[in-house]
């Protein structure tokens, strides 16, 4: 699901203060992932390119740059003719753009696959297409899931279910406060390939990248999702024909070299866009201590590599090495802000 459909940028950029240093240890790891996983994941340290189309956007670009330069992460203002030396098919009408040299992106399909390869040579036993219907809690404790099949016992369960996490935590009087946003995506036949920088732009309505084979994966219309999504033969959501007219306005603007590509897929995202744009990681004492992440609010691509490792930290009962205080289940207790969705890549 989001892990297939996702743009897969690798950003520290535009992150909450909270997620910056989950962001930051999470790049860190992506450098050797690949080696680590004895598999593909096609990561590239390419940077991040946030373009400003008007004078309201540069301000939020100069703001953003301001903040993350306070935060420790190295980020620069790129103003007139610098944008197109960096990246030369960006519109000359940009006003400006911030760009961070240590973010970049990874092929989500052979990053998944070489996860799973690596787990399976772990002894990890992987099941598709089976639909988890309920967790087993015994005298106060997780103590499996259920299927159709029957009970799956387990000493610890991690429940890691993106849109769906709340339909398994609902009978424990757990409910995380996402609304399920529907991201339009699309991807372009192959392009000659060039070194170039994750391009957004400062609200997060537009994003795209070129993949390691060459084609375009662009992104970023989003709306409300109508809870339509085909199952056979994988998940799937499709896009509406206006969505798409609107994103391909959009990136046609921004990079105008990309204006008659030619299309090859179109698809729809899901996110679990959360009331405060945060995710939850965090144990669950009434459902027996599952742990439970969820949330990603478009951000979980790259923070893939250290969830993994809070998660199972959490699960043997470990204090995790990364603050993880703001992504606790009780702060939403009192309510939250509203949080708009912002694809950055
Ligand atoms: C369009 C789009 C663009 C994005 N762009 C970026 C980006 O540029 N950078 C970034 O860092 N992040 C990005 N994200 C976010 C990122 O992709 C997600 O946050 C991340 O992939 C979520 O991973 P997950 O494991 O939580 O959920 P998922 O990948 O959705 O995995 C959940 C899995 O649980 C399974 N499941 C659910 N319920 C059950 C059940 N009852 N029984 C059995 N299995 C079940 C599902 O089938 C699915 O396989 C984007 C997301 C989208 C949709």
């Amino acid at each position: 699901m989001a892990s297939g459909w996702t743009l897969a940028g690798v950003r520290q950029s535009g992150r909450h203060p909270a997620e910056l240093p989950l962001a930051k240890a999470a790049v860190a790891i992506w450098q050797t992932l690949s080696e680590e996983l004895d598999g593909q994941t096609h990561y590239r340290q390419v940077g991040n390119l946030r373009c400003a189309r008007n004078a309201a956007e540069a301000q939020r670009i100069e703001a953003i740059v301001a903040e993350h330069g306070a935060a420790g992460l190295e980020m620069h203002l790129l103003e007139g003719k610098d944008v197109q030396e960096l990246a030369p098919l960006v519109s000359p009408d940009v006003l400006c753009a911030s760009f961070c040299p240590s973010d970049g992106h990874a092929d989500p399909q052979a990053t998944v696959h070489s996860f799973v390869e690596a787990g399976k040579r772990l002894g990890v036993e992987v099941r598709f297409g089976e639909t988890v219907t309920g967790l087993e809690v015994t005298s106060g404790k997780a103590s499996g899931v259920r299927t159709k099949d029957g009970v799956i016992a387990a000493s610890q369960v991690v429940l890691a279910a993106g849109i769906h996490a709340n339909e398994l935590i609902q009978p424990f009087g757990y409910r995380v406060p996402y609304e399920v946003m529907s991201a339009t995506m699309m991807r372009s036949v192959a392009m000659p390939a060039r070194e170039m920088p994750v391009i957004g732009v400062a609200n997060g309505d537009t994003t795209l990248r070129q993949e390691a084979h060459g084609q375009f994966r662009i992104g970023g219309g989003h709306e409300v999702w109508d809870g339509q999504l085909d199952l056979d033969p994988w998940p799937q959501v499709r896009p509406r024909a206006s969505s798409v007219l609107e994103l391909i306005e959009r990136y046609s603007a921004l990079v105008p070299a990309l204006a008659d590509v030619k299309l090859d897929r179109l698809w729809c995202g899901l996110i679990d866009q959360t009331v405060d744009a945060l995710p939850v990681l965090d144990v669950l004492p009434e459902a027996g201590g599952v742990v439970l992440a969820t949330g990603f609010s478009g951000h979980g691509f790259c923070l893939g590599p250290v969830t993994g490792q809070i998660l199972a930290d959490l699960a043997e009962g470990k204090a995790p090495a990364l603050p993880i205080a703001p992504f606790r289940m009780s702060r939403f207790a009192d309510g939250g802000t509203g949080s708009t969705v912002e694809l950055h890549g």
